[in-house]
């Protein structure tokens, strides 16, 4: 392979970084796989390490790193509420200290590198759906302000370092994505309603149900942050990530519901403080920059994601 690389994914063996480190694996890359395992697991990547190009360190992306590489993904970060919030001290240093580490070793190899942000930077946004000029509507001070802030501020210095030092540096909004490799315990609605479904539990809606979301399957979420990293223009600016197919929480259990067949009942808890009442991704500049757009509908994913977790309960 002509242009194989030493590839760096930090979080690579959380729930994206897996099917991430597969994928650049599968197409000849090396991969330096960097975890501490707050949420990952090192049984997510177990079957990539009899791979001669996969290596795996545990290191804490909030202390400096000194590895050579030529590319960095920096995924590093818990992303379900659930996890963000047990230690949220630990989450906005995981971004902020981990930004400035990970961009320190970037300039350093003059490495391109991909900031893994997300819709969260438009907290309960005012603005639908959401395009990447909006600047968001977060409340500093809630217990969401940690993940929020903290991924902000990290975007505030992948830009400062691009126009400071001239790096190559790529920000992905990524929107809610779900598929294989999710916890059974990892909070998130997809993981926790498939998981109650199967178990026969009950499937619990926070709040009414009616807020919404928007859906995208891990392996389009793949194509395209590769794809945002082998863009040439560092001119790009953050490029949102994701599905626009906008679903109520409510249809997104009844949904799972059908699919799994289950006879599990719906139980309603009280919403979480600061939960966005609507989000769902405008994603003409990925479209138009990258050429790309997700090709896996609901139906399909979730499918995948069901088979996925029948096995790993075992069911
Ligand atoms: P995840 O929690 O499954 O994976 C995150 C990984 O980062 C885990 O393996 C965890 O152990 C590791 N990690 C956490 N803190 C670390 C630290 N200080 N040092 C080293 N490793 C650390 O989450 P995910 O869904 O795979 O998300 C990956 C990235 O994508 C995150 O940065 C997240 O914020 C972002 N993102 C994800 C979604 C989504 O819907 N999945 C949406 C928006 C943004
Ligand atoms: N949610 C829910 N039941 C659950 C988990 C989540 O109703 O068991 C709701 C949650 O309140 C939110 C949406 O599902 O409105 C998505 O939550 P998730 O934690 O997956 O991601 P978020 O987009 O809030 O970060």
């Amino acid at each position: 392979m002509t242009n194989r690389k030493r590839i760096l994914v930090t979080g690579g063996a959380g729930f994206i970084g897996t099917h991430l480190c597969e994928r650049l694996l599968s197409l000849g890359h090396e991969v330096l796989c960097v975890d501490n395992f707050y949420s990952g697991t090192r049984a997510n990547v177990l079957h990539l390490l009899g791979n001669r190009n996969f290596e795996l360190m545990r290191h804490d992306v909030t202390f400096p790193l000194y590895v050579e590489v030529d590319l960095i993904y920096n995924l590093a970060c818990p992303a379900s509420p659930v996890h963000y919030q047990y230690d949220p001290v630990q989450t906005t240093k995981t971004s902020v200290h981990g930004a400035i580490n990970m961009l320190g070793l970037a300039k350093r190899r003059n490495a391109r590198i991909l900031q893994a942000s997300t819709s969260e930077v438009y907290g309960d946004p005012n603005v639908h759906p959401q395009h990447e000029d909006y600047w968001g509507n977060v409340n500093p001070i809630g217990p969401r302000a940690c993940y929020d802030e903290g991924k902000r501020c990290a975007e505030t210095l992948f830009f400062d370092y691009r126009r400071r030092h001239e790096m190559s540096v790529r920000v992905a909004r990524i929107f809610n994505t779900y598929g294989p490799y999710m916890r059974q315990d990892d909070g998130r609605v997809v993981s926790n309603f498939i998981v109650q479904a199967l178990k026969g539990e009950p499937i619990t809606v926070y709040g009414d149900g009616s807020q919404t979301r928007s859906f995208c399957y891990v392996s389009d979420l793949v194509d395209g942050l590769m794809a945002l990293i082998a863009h040439d223009d560092d001119r790009v600016g953050p490029v949102n990530l994701g599905n626009p197919a906008e679903i109520t929480v409510g249809e997104l259990a009844e949904r799972v519901l059908a699919m799994t067949g289950s006879r599990s009942k719906i139980e309603f808890r009280p919403i979480p403080v600061d939960d966005p009442h609507r989000r769902q991704p405008d994603i003409s500049r990925a479209k138009k920059a990258l050429n790309w757009a997700p090709t896996v509908g609901l139906e399909q994913g979730l499918a995948k994601t069901i088979e996925y977790f029948r096995g790993a309960l075992s069911l």
